[in-house]
């Protein structure tokens, strides 16, 4: 949209209706020989506008009001593709005829994006015409509570909020508590620098997040549900809207959901900003009016979370994938991914990377195959693509680590991010290239987790000041030897000294930085005095 997507489809609206022609919009539902749609995002962010032609599955960029009636003329009417405004390879400069030829969608593993930017995400129809709600409806009327929290600890399924809690395990605790009300909350409280999956979820595809929580609903005997988004994200929260407002006329929502005699019923609740309102009992607090501040567990939101009722808290990826697990199967689910982290997960892919874009991979997946063949390659600061010859990675946003060349091969899972200092965090991919100044970058985000420290506990709100004011001092010469090492101590006390995970793991990109280029902070320090 922000790149001009919606002159577009008004364009599109505009010359169809002029010419008469037996094209349909979507939402009007008539009977037509084509229909005409506005999807969520497909991913490739830096080549929108896109329009994609089905079934032929032919992929336009860069697509201005301008190109619209040689798209209906040319390729619509006659089948007549237009070279140029096909996507071409950043190497070859060779157009792909189709999406299947697109090494940024075709190295993929699209799962909960499959949808996202396939379908309408306003028109709850074109949901159910995807399969949407089978799952909730086969779980609702044919598996037990506990059928359904064992099918989902099978398959594997763990958090994609950050922390990789398996999702099965959490439900259960949640469904052998005894309480009159329970609830499920969905963190969609996203605000990592550069990590942009969640959202697109919610605006592309709302109806799968809904599925998700309703499955969680029945699986612990919950009554009521909070969507807690960011007031930055308003597409999102309009759309999770109408999806909730359309579940509930089509009987999906509410009372006597599939005929089951069960209700659940879904609340969305706009967060108004603050990083640490991710961390989930701030955002509990956030939701019954309170200061978003975190609070030491346990108790565990299983046990007393929302009003003090037992809750699951999921983040928004992790609920997508829900009804993905429950129709693959555990086994089938389980089968992708690797030991200990299975099915896949989404990246927002950005920085010096020549595909930048939303992205999902099996864990497994290592950085030569993301940033080289679906990244299309890092890119240097004179424009010159340069493979994967890049500086560093950083993965997991502010809470996470930089993954260097020699961690090109590593398969990026859990275990493997963590055995070297960083995390999969939420999924923000930033790729850095050689021109870039690592210590620029680790004082970027030790900035804005200062800025986001909710001021609670002293480690975080006093180490991340004085933190940064050292980061300040070897940039501007101002620093001794001694400064790296102070740097390291006191990174090292905020992460096992903080209250919550935003503390405990904002030093995470000055360690991990220390630790690989180490080198690049001499330089700073020594070279300046
Ligand atoms: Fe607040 Fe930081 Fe302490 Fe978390 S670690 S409670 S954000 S001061």
């Amino acid at each position: 949209m922000a790149n001009g997507s919606l002159d577009v489809y008004d364009r599109f609206v505009e010359y169809i209706e002029k010419k008469g022609l037996s094209i349909a919009v979507t939402l009007r539902k008539e009977k037509a020989d084509y229909i005409i749609s506005q999807s969520g995002c497909q991913g490739f962010c830096q080549m929108g506008p896109l329009v994609t032609l089905y079934p032929q599955g032919i992929l336009y960029t860069k697509v201005t009001p301008g190109d619209v009636e040689e798209i209906i003329d040319e390729t619509l009417l006659k089948g007549r593709p237009i070279t140029r405004l096909l996507y071409h390879s950043p190497v070859t400069d060779a157009p792909a005829t189709d999406i299947a030829h697109i090494p940024f969608y075709s190295k993929q593993n699209r799962t909960v994006l499959k949808l996202c930017g396939y379908i309408d995400a306003q028109d709850i129809d074109e949901y159910i015409a995807n399969d949407g709600y089978a799952m909730a409806k086969k779980v609702f009327l044919e598996m037990t509570d506990e059928d359904v929290c064992s099918e989902m600890l099978r398959a594997g399924l763990r958090g994609r909020g950050g922390a990789g809690f398996p999702t099965g395990r959490k439900w259960d605790l949640t469904r052998i508590q005894k309480a009159d009300v329970k609830y499920i909350v969905c963190n969609g409280d996203e605000g990592d620098p550069g990590a942009f999956m969640d959202r697109c979820v919610m605006e592309g595809n709302p109806h799968s997040v809904l599925e998700g929580m309703l499955i969680a609903a029945k699986a612990v005997g919950a009554t009521e549900g909070y969507i807690y988004v960011r007031t930055e994200y308003p597409l999102a929260v309009e759309r999770l809207k109408i999806a909730i407002a359309d579940a509930r006329r089509a009987g999906v929502l509410g009372g006597n959901i599939f005929g089951s005699g069960k209700s659940f019923d879904i609340h969305v609740m706009e967060g108004a900003g603050a990083f640490v309102c991710g961390e989930e009992t701030a955002l509990l607090a956030s939701i019954e009016g309170k200061r978003g501040m975190p609070t030491p567990k346990p108790p565990f939101p299983a046990e007393s979370g929302l009003f003090g009722k037992p809750t699951v808290i999921n983040n928004v990826e992790t609920l997508a994938s829900v009804p993905i697990v429950m129709k693959l199967g555990a086994d089938a689910y389980a089968a992708i991914g690797t030991e200990k982290s299975k099915g896949t997960k989404t990246f927002a892919l950005t920085g010096h990377v020549a595909n930048t874009g939303l992205i999902e991979v099996p864990f497994g997946a290592t950085l030569r195959q993301i940033v080289g063949e679906i990244g299309g390659g890092a890119v240097n600061d004179d424009g010159t693509i340069c493979g994967v010859d890049f500086k560093a990675v950083q993965i997991g946003g502010p809470s996470g680590g930089c993954l260097t060349k020699e961690h090109l091969d590593m398969p990026l899972d859990y275990e493997n991010l963590a055995a070297v200092g960083a995390m999969v965090g939420s999924g923000g991919l930033v790729v850095m290239n050689n021109q870039t100044c690592i210590v620029q970058i680790a004082r970027f985000f030790m900035q804005f987790t200062q800025n986001e420290s909710c001021g609670k506990c002293v480690p975080c709100r006093e180490g991340t000041k004085q933190m940064l004011a050292l980061l300040d001092d070897i940039i501007e010469g101002r620093a001794t030897a001694e400064t790296l090492e102070l740097l390291e101590q006191l990174a090292q006390t905020v992460k096992v000294g903080s209250l919550c995970g935003l503390g405990k793991t904002a030093p995470n990109p000055v360690l991990s930085t220390l630790r690989y280029f180490r080198d690049e902070y001499n330089a700073h320090v020594f070279e300046k005095r």
